[in-house]
């Protein structure tokens, strides 16, 4: 039997479209068995999740996706198999948070400068429980009908240079892996091909995370093209780092990739499940949604 395994997919809580509840019934339906919710910076969807999984025969890994800047750039690290108690974690991403209302602020009164007004409160609509980002802000700007859709609202409006774009400081690299490692899970480099770092800054930003206590790197991921999955690999091999796979599902017309039918790593990757036993002794329920079996006498 071969197991299905998404490690890092979005919520409402974080700038998904689906509550928790709904984003672990649309991964059963995807028949997904080992799942991470991974939501930026934020943890409150993990409790939710896993008892939605356990009544769905899903294997629920508690993860979290944070925000780093790393020379001037901004990184995400997936940490996996988190404590989300772990009070160094718990109150880290709490400033994360809270910084992210400073820069909603800031965006805002960007957007306002070229005459789009009422983007703050917009944006704030859209961002029900969790943490405000730029993609509430996408969300806001295209009912607005100022871009057609979120890729053209993020490529004039939301990335360094455009109007709605605000420099900000988030967690350093050692800080987040420390938490993650700390609380007892492992650190994931998210979508390194996303970057754009070069080659030379992607060395050593690989030796870095390495050295920090980084345990992995995202080679599959529906941010990476088929190219990028053996780029990646060979980074992954290179530095002895494992390899993750996860689709970043945020939701229906805002995801590159659906989840469950992941590409499989390329072969010289070392899993980064291959040692966890929720993996190792997942046994999948019978099918829940299937009609029941007729027996013919
Ligand atoms: P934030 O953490 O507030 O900067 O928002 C980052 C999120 O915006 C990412 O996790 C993606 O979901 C989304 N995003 C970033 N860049 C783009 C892009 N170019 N097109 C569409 N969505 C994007
Ligand atoms: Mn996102
Ligand atoms: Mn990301
Ligand atoms: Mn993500």
């Amino acid at each position: 039997m071969s197991i299905s395994i998404d490690l890092h997919a979005h919520s409402n809580i974080s700038d998904g479209l689906l509550t928790p509840a709904e984003l672990m019934e649309h991964a059963a339906m995807q028949r997904v068995d080992v799942f991470a919710l991974t939501d930026h910076d934020d943890t409150a969807g993990l409790q939710i999740a896993e008892s939605e999984a356990a009544r769905w025969g899903m294997q629920l890994i508690k993860g979290v996706e944070i925000s780093v800047t790393w020379k001037r750039r901004t990184l995400h690290i997936v940490g996996l198999k988190i404590d989300p108690e772990y009070p160094p974690l718990k109150e880290g991403l709490a400033k994360i948070r809270a910084g992210r209302h400073v820069r909603a602020a800031g965006m805002a009164a960007g957007l306002e400068k070229i005459g789009i007004s009422g983007s703050l409160e917009g944006a704030y609509a859209y961002a029900q429980e969790g943490i405000i980002s730029r993609t509430h802000f996408a969300r806001f700007l295209v009912e607005q009908g100022i871009a057609k859709d979120n890729k053209a609202v993020f490529k004039r409006y939301l990335v360094k240079g455009k109007p709605g774009y605000f420099e900000h400081e988030w967690a350093n690299l050692e800080e987040a892996i420390s938490w993650i490692t700390g609380s007892g899970g492992v650190a994931v480099l998210a979508h390194p091909g996303r970057y754009e770092l070069g080659r030379t800054n992607m060395l050593l930003l690989l030796e870095e995370f390495r050295a920090l206590g980084g345990t992995a790197i995202e080679v599959v991921t529906g941010s990476h093209t088929v190219d990028q999955y053996v780029e990646f690999a060979k980074y992954a091999h290179q530095f002895g780092l494992k390899a993750s796979q996860g689709s970043d599902y945020h939701g229906k017309g805002i995801s590159y990739m659906g989840m469950g039918r992941l590409p499989t790593l390329p072969g010289k990757c070392i899993p980064v499940w291959q040692d966890w036993d929720e993996v190792k002794h997942f046994v999948r329920k019978p099918e829940q949604d299937s009609p029941p079996v007729q027996l013919s006498l």
